[in-house]
């Protein structure tokens, strides 16, 4: 299995629209800014929802990486964890669009 196509499997247990628009590319950002030995050591530790955002921490501490997930972070505020439509207001709990809620 390639190492992207493993750390995709981590993602998985994210709800579908977060998924669908943030998966695939985070692991290919973190994928090229790692080093080669950075690459074989990087593993993800925990990818969740918190507080209404989605938080993915990994074993390497460098703030090339902070700045991606951070990246990543902040922009799932605005998308729905259900079909990833984009959301005009911060929604202070969980992000959910109106078609999704009901
Ligand atoms: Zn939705």
């Amino acid at each position: 299995m390639s190492i992207k196509s493993e750390l995709l499997t981590c993602f998985k247990c994210l709800p579908g629209g977060w998924y669908n628009k943030f998966a695939e590319n985070l692991v290919d950002e973190i994928i090229s800014t790692c080093t080669e030995t950075e690459l074989k050591l990087l593993q993800i530790l925990d990818i969740k929802e918190k507080y209404g955002e989605l938080r993915v921490y990994i074993n390497l501490s460098d703030d090339k990486f902070d700045v991606i997930l951070d990246k990543y972070t902040k922009m799932s505020r605005y998308v729905c964890m259900g079909c990833s439509e984009r959301l005009d207001e911060l929604e202070l709990e969980i992000p959910i669009c109106s078609n999704c809620k009901s």
